[in-house]
């Protein structure tokens, strides 16, 4: 027909994160742009610009308002300060008579008036030599940022823009915009930022929503209204896919279909070695949704529940109360196999709605998890106090985040034996022994092993900062995520540290890291002698087929030879010809 024409096919390569084959029209989130449309306006316009100025600003004072008041009541009055320099620049006079004067004076519209007063103030203020002063000049620019968003009638939630079915495009999405998805909108995502153990890819196998992020250029290729199809287990977007590209992924979907069905039957089965070897399969979950489909998939119990998203994309932070009611329904729906809840590893990237940390340049080293929580007592408390009232059902435990010195479990052990004491005096119920674990995600706490084992009961491997921390790679960064390697020797031989340690020491060992879901990497962390894998829900049934297909004692050679190996290459190398030998079919599903 005249003026049609198929669009050609277009093939990127990212990082996948979560699997599945989706085909959807695409919707591009809009970025918020520090680029204003420029608009002439009549004179008699002018009053009706400057309302439209005023209401922005209104808007603006009562969000930051309302933010300011959450970070008081979470973190305290010393975060909630940051707020008010916010609060200077949206009540600022001289800025305001400012962007006024010069839109009465060129006859334009607002936005890039305000636009351009806001960069020359912010630009002054960045030159200052005062420290306080040229800080101040992010306070601008976030408020201004604020401030056309409110103009354009936008909000700064992203999924907020999405209308309809379809694969959002966007350049990065946070841990919260992640849990703020309504899957019955997405059927995808895809991002040009973001890498596989990221928070954000960690949400999307969570939710069961096919990912695949790091493409760095995605957002410029993609219109919205594009038909996308999506392969998120080989990390691969199709832009207009050719109808016999459609034709093969249909019928791989139906073949991945069908080896889904075959693994759905494992459900009731132990996760038991051929030899008879029993590995604890527990589930990650960061949203209480998540319960139902633990067992479903095959899982039983929890061994790591993020609790920090129970903070994240909320309007309103959980009290004391609302978080007892949380753990007590993850331990309900559980019982009486365990329920590991982790206390708040909030900061760097998990950050509440309108938290920001201003002040940090390397917010992954900086004021989070345990740090945050032992110095701001009014947040942790209410969350112990929670834990607490949770354990009268004895198959809850507690664990610490990111625990970087002996002194921190120490601390927090005083704490929660305070709060034990105020539990009693108020006549609740609670277990005196709840079992008490500390992450190992640093490698300073992985070479004090056997400092920390007096103070625990177990151990959780996080091998998504591991490796972070021990690499110096940043988890969350596509532009170095080719060097983020599990099986560094230098990884493994931490592990089988932590392992041999725990064991001496007469304590458990479980991995909740990323590791423990590759279900290449399964027979290799057995054969380190790991006790228990814990892997968000939806990797449970691929990891159960390995256990069940591999004989420990394969497994322990694996080990073995991995210890002897030089390279990361090597070890995944022999890692992965033990799964094409045991277990073909996960490679389908798994990358
Ligand atoms: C980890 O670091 O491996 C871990 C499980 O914790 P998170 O991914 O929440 O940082
Ligand atoms: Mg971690």
């Amino acid at each position: 027909m005249a003026g049609e024409y198929e669009k050609s096919e277009i093939i990127l390569k990212g990082i996948g994160v979560s699997p599945g084959i989706v085909v959807f029209k695409a919707q591009l989130l809009s970025q918020q742009t520090d680029k204003a449309v420029q608009r002439t306006i009549a004179v008699t316009e002018v009053p009706l610009e400057i309302a439209r100025f005023e209401e922005a600003l209104i808007a603006t004072h009562e969000q930051i308002k309302h933010i300011q008041k959450q970070v008081a009541e979470v973190l305290g009055d010393e975060h909630a300060s940051i707020f008010d320099a916010h609060m200077l620049v949206v009540d600022d006079r001289t800025f305001i008579e400012d962007v006024i004067r010069t839109v009465k004076k060129d006859l334009v519209n607002v936005e890039p008036v305000m636009q351009a007063v806001s960069n020359r103030y912010a630009d002054m203020l960045s030159k200052m030599e005062d420290s306080y002063l040229s800080e101040r000049a992010a306070d601008i620019r976030d408020v201004t940022k604020r401030i056309m968003a409110n103009l354009a009638g936008e909000t700064l939630d992203q999924m907020a823009q999405i209308s309809e079915e379809c694969i959002v495009v966007a350049h990065d999405l946070s841990p919260s915009d992640t849990a703020s998805i309504d899957r019955n909108k997405v059927k995808a995502f895809v991002t040009d930022l973001g890498s596989s153990t990221s928070h954000t890819a960690i949400m999307a196998k969570a939710l069961e929503v096919p990912a695949v992020v790091g493409l760095h250029n995605v957002t410029a290729v993609v219109a919205s209204g594009d038909m996308l199809l999506i392969d998120g287990a080989k990390g691969l977007v199709f832009i207009n896919p050719t109808s016999e590209r459609l034709e093969k992924y249909r019928k791989r979907a139906k073949y991945q279909e069908l080896i889904h069905l075959e693994l759905n039957t494992l459900r009731d089965k132990p996760p038991e070695t051929r030899d008879g070897y029993l590995v604890p399969i527990t589930a990650n979950i960061e949203l209480l949704e998540e319960l139902e489909v633990v067992g479903e998939r095959g899982a039983k119990g929890i061994g790591l529940f993020r609790t920090e998203f129970l903070f994240l994309g909320v309007d309103t932070l959980p009290d004391e109360e609302a978080q007892y009611q949380a753990y007590l329904k993850a331990a309900e729906s559980q019982y009486p196999s365990p329920v590991v809840i982790r206390t708040l590893d909030l900061g760097a990237d998990k950050l509440p709605v309108g938290f920001s940390n201003p002040n940090e340049l390397n917010p992954f080293l900086g004021d989070r998890a345990i740090r945050l929580c032992l110095s701001h007592p009014e947040l942790f408390k209410p969350q112990l106090r929670a834990i607490l009232r949770a354990s009268k059902h004895d198959n809850v435990r507690i664990m610490y985040p990111m625990v970087s010195c002996v002194q921190e479990v120490m601390d927090a052990n005083t704490l929660l034996r305070q709060c034990m004491m105020e539990l009693s005096k108020e006549g609740y119920d609670f277990n005196q022994n709840i079992p008490i674990g500390t992450m190992i995600e640093v490698p300073s706490a992985a070479l004090i092993a056997d400092i920390i084992a007096p103070h625990v009961s177990y151990f959780s491997l996080g091998t998504n900062d591991l490796i972070q921390y021990t690499m110096a790679v940043d988890r969350g960064n596509e532009n170095v995520a080719h060097l983020y390697k599990p099986t560094h020797m230098a990884i493994i031989r931490l592990i089988d540290h932590v392992v041999k340690v725990s064991h001496k020491h007469g304590l458990w060992t479980c991995v909740c890291g990323q590791m423990a879901a590759n279900p290449v990497l399964v027979p290799l962390l057995i054969g380190l002698g790991v006790d228990e894998l814990s892997v968000s829900p939806s990797q449970a049934p691929m990891v159960k087929d390995v256990i069940r297909k591999l004989y420990y004692s394969g497994a322990i050679k694996l080990a073995q030879k991995a210890l002897i190996s030089s390279t990361a290459e090597h070890v995944e190398q022999i890692c992965h010809d033990m799964i094409r030998e045991i277990a073909p079919e996960v490679l389908e599903l798994s990358e």
